[in-house]
């Protein structure tokens, strides 16, 4: 663990230090959880945001996107329930005055539960080999089993103060945190304050206070520009369910606990997509979404056993069914994306608040209804941190040396093509920028020319560069150049009219989306 918390630092540094992620006003030592994304992050980004945004509207006819306002009317937030019951609960340690989630401390008290479960098993499967039996193991293991009986009985408890009537037992919740001896991490002592709710959204003022001014909120999601404008799209697209609107923007919430990087910031950018639905079709969409948005990561080719599904215990009371897309971070499994059954809770809210009809005509049925919704909600920064964390690797080479490199996806590489000239002489400036000049309107190339070769070779490993090209003395002979492989480290001679034949289909978010049908 300790390792891959040292793995973590380094990315965080790296991160810095090639220009993909800074602190917000760093010149000012930072601001808590706000971040910036520099010269290469910004790419990284947007050939994310590209990637899902293709994957949604080109390759669905009945998808459509948006860009709703992050201002919304401030009953937006009164219908839909986050003026009331968008808390957190949170703890205090008195000792070292720092603050959780008390949620999470007691989650996190399960996963102590099943990693020990977990350990266990791989000890045995050690010792056994080809012959173990994990099913008899685990009905049979003292430790296994013991383990097991306090994850259940915590499970349980858990279950039921999250879905107590009236809404959180904020006393049954510090009541697990002491009956399981919940220790604050950094003071070591079980001194805790009592559970209170903190609402996550921020508020600020709209006019000036002579004209009465209104508090408005900064959305905390972006679902709820989709749902206010849900009759706009489908009357004005003429849109027959089943249909989907699709949105990409940045939403804000005051974390109490912000921590680890990227993961959980108080800016931060969401890529959500609602798909309207004929009631009762709800639970077959669900399972549909969940299986098409785990292919679009994995399309990615990170690796199937680094995604898991993690279904909801505790379902909004207009859920009827709810999972998370978890990924391996260095720091345990977590999600990236939720995908939600939300029933008609949003529209008919909305309908309510507004006094308006928000419902469909369904012309097969002649019937009208308010449409049920599939929502698939992905934060753009936690897959920026996914694809980062699993695409750093410090590497061991055959000669002794090491490189540092980000396997990423050549596809969201920021930067596909480096045209290196050999040296800054006998026209090798000129004609690499000739090539460059050729190919910058089909993908984002960079030219180099400080600094020998391997150096150059190594700041564009570091950037996640798929290809390197050198401009050498035999080109200015034949036009070859050599072209140089990232991963492999290999190079071939290749024509440079051949460059763009070669390159183009590996780095383009077409070859992604083309693998996805
Ligand atoms: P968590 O339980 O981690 O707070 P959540 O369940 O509240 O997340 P949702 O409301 O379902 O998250 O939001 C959908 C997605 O938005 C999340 O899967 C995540 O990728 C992203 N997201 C939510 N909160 C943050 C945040 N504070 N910083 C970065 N991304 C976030």
């Amino acid at each position: 663990m300790a390792q891959q918390e040292d793995v973590f630092k380094k990315i965080v540094s790296h991160c810095k230090e090639y220009g993909f992620v800074f602190p917000s006003s760093d010149i000012y030592d930072g601001l808590g959880a706000v971040y910036d994304y520099g010269q290469n992050g910004v790419e990284l980004k947007n050939n994310i945001k590209q990637y899902w945004w293709q994957s949604m509207v080109l390759l669905h006819e009945n998808i459509v996107g948006i860009d709703a306002a992050i201002f919304m009317h401030p009953t937006t937030w009164k219908a839909s329930g986050h003026v009331d019951a968008f808390n957190d609960p949170l703890i205090d340690n008195r000792d070292s005055k720092k603050r959780y989630r008390a949620d999470v401390l007691i989650e996190e008290q399960m996963a102590k539960y099943e990693d020990k479960i977990q350990k266990e098993i791989e000890k045995a499967q050690k010792r056994f080999g080809d012959a173990f039996d994990e099913a008899q193991f685990r009905a049979t293991n003292a430790r296994v089993l013991e383990n097991q009986e306090k994850f259940d009985a915590l499970h349980k408890r858990y279950q039921e103060v999250m879905n107590a009537e009236g809404g959180i037992d904020l006393e049954g919740m510090k009541q697990i945190i002491l009956d399981e001896g919940i220790v604050c991490p950094i003071s070591g002592t079980r001194n805790w304050t009592d559970v209170r709710q903190f609402n996550l959204m921020f508020k600020t003022e709209m006019g000036s206070t002579a004209d009465g001014a209104s508090t408005i909120y900064l959305r905390p999601e972006t679902a709820q520009g989709i749902f206010v404008n849900y009759l706009n799209v489908q009357k004005t697209g003429r849109m027959k369910l089943p249909f989907g609107i699709a949105q990409i923007g940045k939403a804000f919430r005051n974390e109490i606990v912000a921590r680890q990087f990227i993961f959980r910031m108080r800016e931060f950018e969401q890529m959500e997509m609602q798909f309207f639905i004929k009631p009762g079709t709800e639970l077959d969409w669900f399972a549909k979404w969940k299986e098409t948005r785990m292919k679009w990561h994995q399309n990615l080719g990170f690796g199937a056993e680094n995604y898991r599904f993690h279904d909801h215990d505790k379902l909004a009371h207009y859920a009827n069914a709810a999972t998370d897309i978890e990924f391996h971070m260095p720091f345990g499994f977590k999600e990236v994306e939720g995908i939600h059954s939300r029933t008609n809770f949003d529209l008919s809210q909305h309908a309510k608040y507004s006094g308006k009809k928000i419902e469909y005509f369904d012309p097969e049925t002649n019937e009208s209804y308010t449409p049920y919704v599939i929502e698939t909600s992905i934060g753009v920064d936690r897959m920026f941190l996914s694809i980062m964390c699993h695409s750093y690797e410090e590497q061991q080479l055959p000669d002794g040396q090491t490189r540092t490199v980000l396997h990423l996806p050549a596809a969201l590489a920021p930067v596909k093509l480096a045209v290196f000239p050999l040296t800054k002489k006998d026209g090798m400036p000129e004609k690499a920028q000739e090539i460059i000049n050729d190919l910058r309107f089909h993908f984002n190339c960079k030219y180099e020319e400080k600094d020998q070769i391997g150096k150059r070779y190594r700041r564009m490993d570091a950037i996640g560069c798929p290809y390197c090209v050198t401009v050498d003395q035999q080109t200015l002979e034949d036009n070859t150049v050599t072209l140089r492989d990232r991963d492999t480290m290999e190079q071939r001679r290749v024509a440079i009219s051949e460059l763009r034949g070669i390159i183009e289909d590996q780095v383009s978010i077409t070859s992604l989306l083309k693998k996805l049908l």
